[in-house]
């Protein structure tokens, strides 16, 4: 049987509140009691924490409401452990930082969101005295050619943004062991869908921002991992979470946790709208990349390595070539018709659209954006799940049509 996500949630301890409430309680504190002085030395060595007669020490880098919600991601993803961050990016630069130091080396995917882009291309080399060299993560020789004795770590997204190339997650795990180097895989783009911690990945990490909170109302990440790496990151000396301080705030930890519950929902409902509106954009004979389509390069590797019930994921992408024609198709859908909204981000309870190359993925030197294949008139669709999906895919085929994407008879 695979593993299902959900099941593995549902299985964790339930958390009740302080007064034997349904819900967990918020805990507030940023500072713990130490309740034996004697314990002191081992709790501030990290040697006795609050399950071992210690204490939750300082909030900056232990958050017991926080712990909980990076126990529930961890389930969700089949890790041993885990912890939340105060957004994505925090979670994503606190990871290599833990595991990378200065003369170390990242083998990373080309298509990566244009934050970690530039973090990775910019901010990292110059800065932390990391080198990153950008591969087609999709071309295993190549990611094996691309790692020297100072790489410690291949990245990669699971569903790359924007191109949605699906990562092999199982034979870059392969290539990751046989060379002794961390596979860091970020799910933003995919929890429920895929489990790459399952698949033989090291860490995850995720923007919460996105469909994990599903509101667009709330700037969170995640890190799933062993219990030791998660442990490493709350060091006194040399843990990322407890020097860098990219903490998340309990109440807003405990926001995310109440929207778990209907994560599985969500995801069934954005995976069924977006494949049935990629499958009738095709028909319409609009150039469309979504994994859930047997044309996709990477189709039947999703279906091996994705797990049951989730689908293909909620975003798809429209190529309608020129820049001028995504921006009309944008404007006419969120101004006109009331589809959607055009706005950067994803897992939006409506829809969401964006022109990567002048927005998510505009970090990257036009050079680099057409190597990876991302073109200017790429629409990327968050597909959201509000109002009827006919009422939805009227809208849609009708600026298509306005825009002349379609001739009048086939829409
Ligand atoms: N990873 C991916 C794939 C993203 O798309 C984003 C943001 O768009 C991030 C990470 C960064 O997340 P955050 O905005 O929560 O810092």
């Amino acid at each position: 049987m695979k593993f299902d996500p959900i099941r593995s949630l549902a299985d964790m301890r339930h958390e009740f509140g302080e007064h034997g409430g349904v819900n967990m309680s918020i805990e507030t504190s940023t500072t713990f009691t130490v309740m034996d002085p004697a314990t002191m030395p081992e709790i501030f060595q990290g040697r006795r924490g609050p399950d071992q007669g210690g204490c939750f020490l300082y909030g900056r880098h232990f958050n017991p409401t926080v712990y909980v919600l990076g126990r529930q991601i961890a389930a969700l993803e089949g890790a041993e452990a885990g912890y939340c961050t105060s957004s994505g990016m925090a979670a994503i630069a606190a990871t290599i930082h833990q595991l990378c130091k200065a003369g170390d080396h990242i083998v990373s995917s080309g298509t990566v969101y244009g934050g970690t882009f530039a973090l990775f291309h910019e901010y990292l080399p110059a800065k932390s005295g990391i080198d990153v060299s950008f591969v087609d993560t999709n071309d295993l020789d190549a990611v094996a050619a691309a790692i020297n004795e100072y790489t410690r770590v291949i990245y990669v997204e699971t569903l790359a943004n924007p191109t949605l190339r699906v990562a092999n997650i199982p034979a870059l795990a392969r290539i990751a062991m046989a060379n002794n180097v961390q596979l860091v895989v970020d799910n933003t783009f995919s929890p429920l869908v895929l489990s790459p911690i399952q698949l033989g990945a090291d860490v995850v990490v995720h923007s919460l921002t996105k469909f994990i909170n599903g509101a667009s109302d709330i700037v969170a990440g995640s890190i799933s991992g062993t219990t030791k790496f998660v442990t490493s990151l709350m060091d006194i000396h040399d843990g990322s979470l407890m020097l860098l301080g990219p903490t998340l705030d309990p109440r807003i930890a405990y926001e995310i946790s109440m929207r778990l519950p209907h994560l599985g929902l969500r995801i069934t409902e954005h995976s069924h709208r977006a494949l049935e509106f990629a499958q009738r954009l095709q028909e319409m004979g609009v150039r469309t990349i979504y994994p859930g389509l047997t044309d996709h390069p990477d189709h039947e590797l999703l279906k091996e390595i994705g797990n049951e019930n989730y689908g293909f994921g909620g975003v798809l992408c429209l190529d309608l070539e020129t820049r001028e024609r995504a921006y009309e198709l944008m404007d006419l859908l969120q101004n006109e018709q009331g589809f959607g909204y055009m706005a950067v981000s994803l897992g939006y309870f409506d829809t969401l659209m964006s022109a990567p190359a002048t927005s998510t993925s505009s970090e990257m030197p036009d050079v680099h954006r057409d190597r990876f294949g991302i073109s200017p008139g790429l629409v990327r669709m968050s597909v959201g799940y509000t109002g009827t999906l006919e009422q939805r895919w009227q809208q849609l085929a009708c600026a298509l049509r306005d825009i002349g994407a379609v001739a009048l008879s086939t829409a």
